[in-house]
């Protein structure tokens, strides 16, 4: 940047420990930036309440490594998103906004806590108020706020399930009042791999004689997802649904096996009035596994993905450990980023439903990232507890050509194996 005169500080004459110094050597500038920014995009920004943090960056870097997009070559991270903000990029219309699944790993390091959990979620709401939302997800939001799921199915269908479990699966309506509420969430309800899950829990529930009821039809979509991705109207009137059909009953505890639906339920539901004790069925059935009789030998080597909702949203790591290691003839080999430093399964803040988008700016998904990861362990099972996982990573086993190798199970699948079913 070129210094202008009138930045340009000298005198005449100065006298220094009795030396004269003329103005070539007495010559001093004004201090200056050495480069301006425009701010506009930047302030736009931080100007929204929620996404404050984005102006207290200081860019660091050390969110870029460990986030999952960019390792999938998708040049992003918050730092990144702050320094095309100081070029003038408006991230209310750009595709960086709809990239993040918000798997908190920049978080876990950021020094300054910008917090792209709060930050995505509240610019994403202001671009849905403006209908500028990629077509997959505005497909999902109609959806949901049709059907009440967010594949567009009949409510009616909702409990279908339930026929192919071999065990009697109680509906609330019915019954009242029960131990546990099992909140089921859509995917487990609806999607066909889903269904093998939900049918295990319902046996392994009832050989432990565990007090349970579901809400059948009357349950929709806890809409956490569609909350971080930006349909925070959608999300309250769900909740306020929800909370109200909960307290319609008596229960002690909700159990879900859904870790976003666990994430709604304990962490935003308090907030519109709904205040009860959740847990995931890892965190329920890791302290009952000495109560099943688990008389089959697994002989496998099993790997195991942490759900970000599960893991660093929620804090528990080792409930799904503790099963997988509790189970006869399994050998547990952790994948390197394992645990706090879990990679993501591209699923999250929305990703669940923007794979289309998604490959436009990745040279690989997550999932298939991740899948490449698990098979290097030499694992036979990629071990999952997250109803999101089951099907985007038997999808990747395939597109990465590796049928055969490893498969994907739910723990609750690896469960109801062990108990000889
Ligand atoms: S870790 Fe935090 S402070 Fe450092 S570059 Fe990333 S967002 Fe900025
Ligand atoms: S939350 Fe995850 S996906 Fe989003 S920017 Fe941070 S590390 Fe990347």
């Amino acid at each position: 940047m070129p210094v202008h005169k009138n930045q340009i500080i000298e005198k005449e004459k100065a006298v220094v420990d009795g030396i004269e110094l003329g103005p070539d050597w007495n010559r001093m500038f004004e201090q200056r930036v050495v480069f301006d920014y425009d701010t506009t995009g930047l302030d736009k920004v931080t100007d929204v309440e929620g996404a404050e943090s984005m102006g207290w960056c200081y860019q660091c870097t050390q969110c870029i490594p460990v986030c999952p997009i960019n390792q999938a070559g998708g040049e992003y991270g918050p730092r990144k998103i702050f320094r095309q903000l100081q070029q003038g990029m408006d991230l209310f219309t750009h595709d960086d906004l709809w990239k993040c699944t918000t798997c908190m790993n920049c978080l876990r390091v950021c020094p300054k806590s910008v917090d792209m959990i709060k930050i995505m979620p509240a610019i994403r709401e202001e671009a849905v108020m403006e209908a500028n939302v990629p077509d997959e997800l505005q497909e999902v939001f109609e959806n949901t706020f049709e059907y009440g799921n967010p594949m567009g199915e009949s409510p009616r269908k909702r409990a279908d399930w339930v026929k192919g479990a071999g065990v009697e699966v109680p509906i609330m309506k019915d019954k009242k009042e029960t131990d546990y509420l099992w909140f089921v969430e859509c995917y487990p309800a609806y999607h066909t791999r889903g269904h093998d899950t939900s049918q295990a829990m319902a046996r392994i529930l009832t050989t432990l004689n565990v007090d349970f009821g579901i809400l059948g039809t009357e349950e929709k979509c806890s809409c956490d997802s569609q909350r971080l991705a930006g349909e925070v109207g959608l999300f309250e009137e769900f909740a306020e649904y929800n909370i109200k059909t909960f307290n319609k009953y008596k229960f002690n505890k909700i159990m879900t096996t859904d870790p976003h639906a666990l994430n709604a339920l304990k962490k935003e539901y308090p907030k519109h009035g709904g205040d009860f004790e959740v847990l995931h069925y890892t965190t329920m059935l890791a302290p009952m596994m000495d109560q099943l009789d688990l008389k089959k030998d697994l002989n496998i080597k099993v790997t195991f993905h942490d759900p970000c909702y599960l893991g660093r949203h929620n804090g528990e790591y080792m409930a799904p450990r503790n099963i997988i290691e509790a189970l006869p003839g399994v050998e547990m080999i952790e994948m390197g980023r394992c645990k706090e430093q879990s990679y993501c399964c591209g699923g999250g803040g929305g990703g669940m439903w923007l794979d289309g988008f998604m490959s436009d700016h990745v040279n690989e998904r997550l999932s298939e990232n991740r899948v490449r990861e698990a098979v290097e362990t030499g694992a036979d099972v990629l071990a999952v507890c997250c109803p999101y996982e089951i099907s985007r990573f038997e999808d990747a086993v395939k597109s990465t050509g590796n049928e055969g190798k490893l498969l994907v199970k739910d723990i609750a699948e690896l469960i109801d194996e062990a108990m000889g079913n």
